[in-house]
């Protein structure tokens, strides 16, 4: 048996029922009802039971990667998905270029949600030494971009400077255990941001944008702490190769510390004006000399975190015509989510979500539609995310016998 497989991710597809039925159940689906028709389902808990995934770390877990270990901090997916080269020990921060007024209170927290600057600024920024520690900064998009802390010494344990709610001060960032690495590391920090402050404040932009009476981006607030440390690769570990197709840099940040190829797709915004053919396409392409692809699609967590079912039942459908596209290639389609983001809460929950696998030689079962409750009843019971990998692997001849 060989092949190749595709895994296919939509965010926080899961779902509870409202008025009766889930978004899934809502959306008409026709291509999605031919994969639980002619594949194999079940209910899959990304961590486990009760669990409430991070995207971050049900990624790891889908990937096989057990996340009580291998988990490093958002910071560091957030860096390698903006494409920088981490070394081992790196401390890593996703940013917001925000605005403080002069008593150090949080006035916007995205300054705006400027645009077209944030690399001008991080020039200022990027190369600069604090104690000794080296200072690495990237704009990413809009008003956000990455802190790399360089150096001997550093920790993760430390606390945030972003009060994460405008109006509130800018807060210290404190070490979070007894080492001397995490007071180290938490004075770099709260001194890189005063130093962004400093140096920000003044910069010919920012002067120019209050004259405007628009918000400036005058200083950087850091959150979600990670420190990079090399994992074994999918390689390594499987013998195979793999690729990335996603819009969003967490995503990519994921594969690449598992390195896979990521491929950069032209109109992949990990937002609902996605290119999803685009995706579909490049999915194709990556099949002919990749044995898995792994295929995220954002926007269906988006509308699930603003409560808003019939954007949700309307991405949903949109996915759903992708398919045809994807099942034309041959390769195995394992279609499910990272963890569910039930529109009623607006946040994601640890209820478990559907997933199916569809391809040559899997064990078709009874159930024919595609959804939370449907799958309940399906032939591949209840899985974890670190389940995922292996079985999608087995089906295509990639794992070696237990034994003899
Ligand atoms: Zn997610």
């Amino acid at each position: 048996m060989g092949g190749k497989a595709i895994l296919m991710i939509c965010d926080g597809l899961g779902d509870r029922q409202f008025k009766g039925r889930t978004p899934l159940q809502r959306a008409r689906r026709p291509n999605m009802n031919m994969l639980a028709s002619k594949g194999i389902t079940g209910l899959m808990d990304t961590i486990s039971p009760g669990v409430t995934p991070g995207s971050d770390t049900a990624h790891l877990a889908l990937f096989s990667y057990d996340p009580h270990t291998c988990y490093q901090g958002r910071g560091v997916y957030e860096a390698l998905g903006a494409g920088l080269e981490l070394e081992e020990g790196d401390v890593a921060f996703r940013c917001n270029f925000a605005t403080v007024d002069s008593r150090m209170v949080v006035r916007d927290r995205r300054a705006g949600r400027i645009t077209g600057v944030g690399e001008v600024l991080a020039k200022e920024l990027n190369g600069q030494k604090v104690d000794s520690c080296g200072i690495v900064f990237k704009a990413t998009t809009e008003h956000r971009g990455v802190l790399v802390l360089r150096g001997e010494g550093l920790s993760r344990n430390v606390s945030d400077v972003d009060p994460h709610e405008a109006n509130m001060p800018v807060l210290k960032s404190k070490p979070l255990d007894g080492t001397m690495e995490s007071k180290r590391t938490a004075f770099i920090l709260n001194r890189f941001t005063e130093m962004s402050h400093e140096i920000l404040a003044e910069h010919p932009i920012n002067v120019e944008r209050e004259k405007k009476g628009k918000p400036p981006a005058n200083i950087v607030l850091s959150r979600g702490a990670g420190a990079y440390a090399r994992l074994d690769t999918l390689e390594e570990r499987y013998g195979i190769k793999s690729a990335c197709v996603a819009g969003g840099a967490l995503y990519k940040g994921v594969a690449r510390a598992v390195r896979m190829d990521v491929i950069d797709v032209e109109g992949a915004t990990a937002t609902a004006n996605t290119n999803l053919v685009a995706k579909a396409s490049a999915v194709k392409k990556a099949l002919e000399d990749h044995d898995v692809v792994f295929l995220h699609i954002k926007a269906t967590d988006n509308f699930s975190h603003d409560g808003d079912i019939n954007g949700k039942v309307k991405m949903i459908e949109r996915i759903d015509k992708i398919l045809p596209l994807l099942m034309k290639t041959g390769a195995y389609i394992i279609l499910s989510g990272d963890h569910s983001t039930p529109c009623t809460t607006k946040n994601h929950s640890a209820d478990p979500l559907p997933i199916v696998i569809y391809g040559e030689g899997v064990r078709v079962d009874d159930v024919k539609r595609f959804d939370e409750i449907s799958c309940m009843k399906g032939g591949l019971g209840h899985i974890r995310g670190l389940d995922v990998m292996p079985i999608m692997l087995s089906l295509i001849g990639k794992t070696k016998i237990f034994g003899s």
